[in-house]
């Protein structure tokens, strides 16, 4: 029941693979909304060019009111257009996401393969031959994966545009300053009216990174499932970095029960499920298991730089950890969302006090 060099290795490079696939659905969506902008901006530009010059003659300087703002044609028709490209840029989102998605979740099952393998006796064969070796996902297991993440996406995707032109209305309604220089004004409402389009693309990049990566997972999921006569559990396995939040950290290592799905991180995380397969002896073979390589997050932890710990933990959580009156194990929480699966996340600065403040209970 250990991970060795060559099961972190294997796993790095699958970690690589797969953000390969992500990042390139990023980079994509990325591309759209920056060239849907670029459609929009004239007409925005023109449409606010208005609106600074109603406030500038009827207004004393005022930006104009809710009622002057929903009669200028314009900004009603540069607001609507806004909307339209939103709406075609949530489609393209889904439809980007589901491309990728079979080739992902093929990749992703075979890496499973690659990392239970890695772990048999070398006697047995090379990771290669064993890899062909094991039972396979079925495809009819992989293809619900990539049918339920398409629909799962399709739902994320659908509020964001009406959460992005609301947002825009918003900026257009409370408006800017105006000043003496109305060109100035008319920049920074454009920019803000951008701020708020922009939005749309974090929640698609959002919606791109944790349900591509969560889809990665349910096919290591099944992978394993096809394999549980060898595999004893898997082991959460964050990167050790310092823009590693101490949620990931604190969960880094735990064993979970091989039937149970995740690692369920928090939105836009991107740790990994690594399968651990049973002991050499349980599996029949008269052999020690080699030494665990899975990295000890607490001693990687430990021995950072004072300044790179303050940087992961904050001031407050580094001393409620460092005087022991919080726990490592204390630094996750498990949130449930609606709608959404449970996730692991940061435990509050303010949660830790107070459980700081409740003695230990001692038996
Ligand atoms: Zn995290």
């Amino acid at each position: 029941m250990t991970i060795n060099d060559s099961t972190l290795r294997l796993a790095r490079q699958m970690r690589s693979q797969i953000e390969g696939h992500v990042d390139s659905v990023t980079r994509s969506l990325t591309a759209a909304w920056v060239a849907a902008w670029d459609d929009l901006t004239d007409q925005w530009a023109a449409a606010v060019y208005d609106l600074v010059a109603a406030g500038a003659m009827g207004n004393d300087g005022e930006w104009p009111s809710r009622g002057q703002i929903i009669r200028a044609a314009r900004a009603m028709h540069a607001l609507g257009a806004s909307r339209s490209a939103l709406t075609e840029l949530a489609e393209l989102t889904g439809q980007q996401i589901a491309a990728e998605l079979p080739v992902l979740t093929g990749k992703a099952a075979q890496w499973e393969a690659r990392l239970i393998a890695s772990q048999m006796p070398p006697t047995m064969g090379t990771t290669a031959e064993l890899t062909l070796a094991f039972d396979r996902a079925g495809d009819d297991a992989l293809r619900w994966i990539v049918d339920r993440t398409t629909q799962q996406v399709t739902v994320l995707a659908w509020p964001l545009t009406d959460e992005a032109t609301s947002n825009m209305a918003t900026q257009l309604i409370r408006g800017v300053a105006l000043g003496h220089n109305p060109r100035a004004a008319a920049r920074r409402m454009v920019h803000n009216l951008e701020s708020g389009f922009n939005g749309g693309l974090a929640r698609a990049l959002t919606i791109a990174r944790t349900e591509m990566i969560d889809a990665s997972r349910a096919a290591s999921f099944t992978q394993d499932q096809a394999n549980t006569d060898v595999l004893a559990g898997w082991r959460w396995q964050a990167t050790l970095s310092v823009r590693t939040c101490p949620s990931c950290l604190a969960m880094h290592g735990t064993v979970h029960p091989i039937d149970e799905p995740g690692p369920w991180d928090h939105q836009n995380g991107r740790c990994a499920r690594v399968p651990v397969t049973k002991s050499w002896r349980d599996l029949g073979f008269d052999l020690d298991d080699p030494e665990d390589a899975l990295p000890d997050a607490r001693a990687w932890f430990d021995d950072l730089p004072q300044k790179d710990q303050v940087k992961i933990m904050g001031p407050e959580r580094l001393d409620l950890l460092t005087s022991g009156r919080v726990s490592w194990d204390d630094l996750t929480t498990r949130r449930e969302t609606p709608a959404w699966r449970p996730s692991q996340v940061v435990t509050p600065v303010r949660d830790l006090r107070d459980q700081a403040r409740t003695p230990a209970v001692t038996v």
